[in-house]
């Protein structure tokens, strides 16, 4: 279908693209975001594969109303109901714990999610015929330049997505500011398109970490989730004993032996699929009696790259 303009017939086409599994770049009053169902994990599997990303970076979820927002997190402080209030739709991102429902490639395995309500009318009409959260970072390449029209995204992108809806250059240009809340104080985790300054007008003294004297960059404060048991990695069919207290995490075909717990990320190889099902899997193997945990090699390419990239900072603790 390729780059289209965000006619109402067009929006409701990429809806249904996001419906059935898809992906779709959309502008935002940000820059374009590349969107797929927030609560479809394979669907969010896909934006990494397209953004070529060689790592997991947890998901930005969109929702169209602050009501609807507010149900992706299990527990919200005053504070952050207050901002909302204020700044919901905007550019404005809160990072809080998150609901059950919230998948965990869309927070990379942590405990919370981030979540705003764009202003963007084409990102908002998106949002509601979709009918569902839209996991959305922004639509360029790993590593190049955030998009702020439809161009951008087709030059970086091309084909990668199933659908660019060209909703003409974006108001802000530059990402959300991220907040995310201890003891129920505000806390910057990334500058962005709301000022500081705004946000402690109405939630008061917003706390900015540094390192060395240097607020930190964006994303850097994002925690990883790293298993609690030690995480080894191996080739397949290499000698590894099975036991009460081991895990094995196969890439496609099931161990023989008699393992505490056995999981497959793809009995057909796909590595989207892997992908999508990475992090419920370590998570499935947080139990007390698992100590280590033998993770298959996945081949290095596509989202196997990212695959690693997880599996050996896990490994490295
Ligand atoms: P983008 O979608 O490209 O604007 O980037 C999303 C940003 O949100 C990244 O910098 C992430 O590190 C940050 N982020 C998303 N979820 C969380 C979270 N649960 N905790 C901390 N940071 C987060
Ligand atoms: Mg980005």
């Amino acid at each position: 279908m390729g780059q289209v303009k965000a006619t109402p017939g067009n929006i409701k086409k990429a809806a249904a693209v996001i419906r059935a599994g898809g992906v779709t770049a959309f502008p935002t009053e940000t820059v374009y975001g590349l969107g797929a169902d927030g609560l479809n994990p394979q669907a969010c599997a896909r934006i990494f594969e397209i953004k070529g990303r060689p790592r997991f970076d947890p998901l930005i979820l969109h929702e169209c109303s602050a009501a609807r927002a507010m149900k992706l997190f299990s527990k919200v402080p005053a504070a952050a109901k207050k901002l909302a209030a204020r700044f919901w739709p905007g550019p404005l991102t809160l990072v809080l714990p998150k609901a059950a429902a919230v998948p965990d490639i869309v927070t990379s395995g942590l405990a919370t999610v981030a979540v705003r309500v764009p202003s963007n009318p084409v990102a908002l009409a998106l949002i509601k015929a979709a009918g569902r959260p839209v996991a959305a970072p922004s639509a360029n390449r790993f590593g190049r330049l955030s998009p702020t029209s439809a161009a951008h995204v087709k030059k970086q992108l091309g084909r990668g997505p199933d659908m660019i809806l060209d909703g003409g250059k974006t108001a802000i240009g530059v990402e959300s500011t991220i907040i995310t809340f201890e003891v129920g104080r505000p806390v910057l985790l990334r500058p962005g398109g709301l000022a500081v300054e705004e946000i402690e007008k109405v939630a008061g003294p917003v706390v900015v970490k540094k390192r060395g004297g240097v607020p930190l960059a964006p994303g850097c404060l994002a925690k990883h989730y790293a298993p609690k048991a030690r995480l080894e990695i191996i080739e397949r069919g290499a000698a590894v004993k099975p036991g009460p207290h081991a895990a094995y995490l196969a890439f496609s075909k099931k161990p023989a032996g008699k393992w505490a717990a056995v999981k497959v990320l793809s009995p057909s190889g796909s590595l989207r699929e892997a992908a999508a099902g990475l992090f419920a899997c370590l998570h499935s193997f947080e139990k007390k009696e698992i100590r280590i945990i033998y993770a298959e090699r996945v081949p290095a390419q596509g989202l196997g790259r990212a695959i690693m990239d997880r599996l050996k900072r896990a490994s490295r603790r």
